[in-house]
């Protein structure tokens, strides 16, 4: 029995947390890998779906499925309503002021597109500056460069320090009247750095530039309010907030949605279409989303945020800061074993390196004794050149792990480095 960190829980939420009931949402946690029960700790890249999830596309598939928005059918009805909802959902879920500023993607990475090749290229051009930080995801890199290469503006990366936390002397310093747009992440992925995106939106807005927040990595663990944060954009992903593959969301204030054009055409984002006038275009969230959109994966986008609200998503995060202690302490013992990404705001990754032994056979070797974690450059390439290293291994919590995964997963850490060393 139990570790003595949830005898005396340092919140009453940890307290009240029934980590095994909520664990039987989830049928996945019941398989077994190599023959070993699955302990899954490759949260970040993505979450596991519970079953009210789930059943969201059999009842969608059996029930009402039909394209949205254009029909005046039941079924159609129905499958606008429920999509609809979910943006309302989405909405009350980021503190967004108004439902039309929900504009669904497929993800985090088309929302950054989105933002780049609408806002980005009617607006930037040589002698404006973007700042992007070292920790970025290679999806709030990428389009940046793509886009400057075309339009001649340049890229400047606000650095970190050793515990891979930004520098936020910095990040003053290279803001200027040049800035027009911060695009950094709420949470690294690599290293769990809490970013302080409400200060740094602040200081962009003091030299008139806008912030782009990507929270892939912080919708999963913290109550985001955009409003409070002040950010002009946020992205994030359903696939890490326990939701479905194929859908995620772009928040924007709504006189910057209001003012961008269109990124791609084609049914449902237009007012009119002619040959001989032209076209014009819908109102938002819709003139940003052409074309049929991933229907089931959308109400079912939104069920996910039910249940994770259902579990309260500080409660959430709080759970999983415990896992994060227990996990660095444990890990901490192990000879050679250096823990990348150290800063004193983190949510729960825990990213390392184990001299003289490969991160790759590290998780190929662990995955045999069913523990998944990821170990790569976790996209993000340049932030692992920073801190000297090709890859590292990566175990990544939620709502569902436990204590005890955390011990198995040390323990078969242990076992590892003594086969690869
Ligand atoms: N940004 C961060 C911080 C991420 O961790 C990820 C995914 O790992 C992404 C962006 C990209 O998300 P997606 O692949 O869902 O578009």
């Amino acid at each position: 029995m139990p570790h003595s960190v949830i005898e005396k829980p340092a919140e009453r939420s940890v307290a009240a947390y029934d980590v095994e009931a909520l664990r039987r949402d989830f049928p996945i946690l019941n398989r077994e890998v190599h023959g070993k029960p699955l302990v899954y700790l490759d949260n970040a890249a993505t979450s596991q779906t519970p079953q009210q999830v789930i059943e969201v596309f059999s009842d969608y598939y059996s029930r009402y499925n039909a394209n949205i928005h254009r029909g005046l059918h039941t079924l159609a009805d129905e499958a606008t309503a429920a999509f609809e909802a979910t943006r309302h959902r989405v909405k009350a879920f980021l503190n967004a002021e108004d439902a039309r500023q929900i504009i669904f993607t497929r993800g985090t990475t088309e929302a950054i597109n989105l933002v780049a090749q609408s806002w980005g290229r009617s607006q930037l051009s040589a002698g404006d500056e973007v700042l992007i930080s070292m920790l970025e995801h290679h999806s709030n890199i990428v389009p940046w460069q793509l886009l400057a290469a075309e339009r001649g503006f340049t890229i400047k990366v606000i650095p970190v320090d050793a515990h891979g936390a930004l520098d936020m002397q910095a990040y003053r310093e290279l803001l200027s009247e040049r800035t027009k747009l911060v695009a950094v992440n709420h949470v690294s992925n690599a290293l769990g750095t809490i970013n302080p995106v409400k200060e740094m939106a602040a200081l962009a807005h003091q030299h008139g530039a806008l912030i782009l927040v990507d929270g892939a990595q912080a919708t999963p663990h913290q109550q985001v309010d955009v409003q409070s944060i002040d950010a002009d954009f946020y992205a994030f992903s359903g696939h890490k907030v326990y939701g479905p593959t194929g859908v995620g969301v772009l928040y924007g204030k709504q006189a910057l949605l209001e003012a961008m054009p269109p990124w791609q055409g084609g049914g449902e984002m237009i007012k009119t279409v002619s040959f001989d006038v032209g076209t014009t275009f819908a109102g938002i969230p819709h003139k940003f989303e052409a074309g049929t959109p991933a229907i089931a994966e959308v109400i079912a986008l939104g069920r996910a945020l039910e249940w994770m609200e259902g579990v309260g998503v500080e409660a959430i995060g709080a759970w999983e800061a415990v896992l994060l202690k227990h996990a660095t302490q444990a890990v901490s013992g192990i000879e050679g074993l250096r823990i990348l990404g150290t800063a004193p705001h983190k949510a729960g990754v825990l990213s390392f390196v184990v001299e003289g032994a490969h991160s790759q056979d590290i998780g190929l070797l662990i995955d045999q004794l069913g523990v998944a974690i990821r170990t790569g450059h976790h996209c993000a390439q340049p932030l692992l050149h920073h801190f000297g290293v090709e890859a590292t291994c990566r175990a990544s919590f939620a709502a569902y792990n436990t204590l005890d995964e955390v011990d198995t997963f040390v323990a078969a850490l242990n076992r590892v480095i003594g086969m690869v060393r």
